[in-house]
């Protein structure tokens, strides 16, 4: 006869080993969840093996069919259980919990990268045409005396030309900020002897009052060229040279007469608009043109100060930096350069 009872006791032994694997299933899962470090693993794994132990020694109490089901449940569970673990192995390199794992494998596409300030960007382009051009890159102090910054440029303390370039003065009556870059001219020429291309790049302040065309600090690029037979042709051709090598071979150069009390002849430097190509807008006036610095041969008086022989010759130009990314990005106020607008920069061409 069939032994009824002992049939639905092994249908309870296999129903009980099903819910104990599934109630196993879960508070293992959330241990291997909250493994941190090494201990917690090595705890984790060894409780794994005292459970499937158990479970091995209840399978006894099974038939074969029952052994054979259950035996499936377990082999899942035992997978699915070791799998997880290796997963977490990743955090048993570390001796603890407090050292968070960093991994540099990982693309972070949020990153901003920064551009070049436009000025800069600008001023080292100008500053790159004129060093292929064999000129030398000399820097001076920012502070610096009245005598260097004017009166060895023939310009005495009461040359109506010192009002243009009005400066400011330190609590030392005799030292201020330059108002130009040819104070580094004076240095150089003091302590060196002719023939010499240099370039003098920097920072430069005058008493301006701030509007659209004008801030009390500003970028300026100076050069003075000196050896012998030195013409007003090639200075000319220098400055052609740089604004083609510069801004592009399409924009052409126009020198018309000028005063600067060191320079003799002066010249203004115009070159085609960058906005109009020189047809005439309104950033030119109509006139096609942009004024974009001062040239001329070195005054005599300048070569004497230095204590330079009176045959000596040589030519200067020098241009204001702002203006350039003010006119190629078509910025109106020259103040912005110095806001550092983040939504500016992104406009023209930043990230
Ligand atoms: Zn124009």
């Amino acid at each position: 006869m069939y032994n009824y009872s002992n049939e639905i006791n092994k249908n309870r032994e296999e129903k009980s080993m099903k819910e104990k694997i599934k109630l196993q299933s879960e508070a293992l899962n959330s241990k291997i969840d909250s493994i941190t470090d090494t201990n917690s693993y090595n705890e984790t794994n060894s409780l794994l093996k005292k459970i499937l132990k158990e479970f091995y020694a209840d399978m006894k109490n099974l038939d074969n069919d029952e052994k054979k089901n259950v035996g499936k449940l377990i082999n899942d569970f035992k997978n699915e259980m070791e799998s997880l673990l290796e997963s977490k192995k990743d955090n048993t390199n570390k001796p603890n919990a407090d050292t968070k794992k960093v991994d540099l494998s990982i693309y972070n596409d949020n990153i901003k990268f920064g551009m070049k300030h436009p000025l800069i960007a600008v001023y080292e382009k100008m500053e790159e045409t004129l060093v292929r051009m064999g000129f030398e890159i000399v820097q001076g102090p920012e502070i610096d005396l009245d005598r260097n910054n004017f009166e060895m440029l023939n310009m005495e303390n009461d040359h109506p030309a010192r009002d243009m370039q009005d400066t400011f003065y330190i609590e030392h009556p005799d030292v201020i900020l330059r108002s130009h870059t040819s104070t580094v001219q004076i240095r150089y020429m003091e302590t060196h002897k002719p023939p010499f291309k240099i370039l003098s790049p920097g920072v430069v302040y005058r008493v301006d009052e701030i509007d659209a065309q004008h801030t009390p600090c500003f970028y300026q690029v100076e050069g003075l060229v000196v050896g012998e037979d030195i013409t007003f042709s090639d200075l000319k051709g220098t400055l052609i040279a740089f604004v083609k090598g510069t801004f592009g071979d399409e924009y052409e150069v126009r020198i018309t007469p000028s005063f600067y009390p060191y320079t003799e002849p002066s010249a203004g430097i115009d070159m085609s608009c960058v906005i109009c190509k020189g047809k005439g807008c309104k950033t030119c006036r109509n006139t096609g043109w942009l004024r974009i610095g001062g040239a001329g041969m070195v005054h005599p008086k300048v070569f004497k100060n230095v204590g330079y022989p009176k045959e000596t010759v040589g030519f200067a130009f020098g241009f204001g930096v702002n203006k350039f990314p003010m006119l190629y990005y078509g910025i109106p106020e020259m103040r912005t350069l110095y806001e550092n607008d983040i939504e500016l920069w992104k406009q023209i061409g930043g990230e």
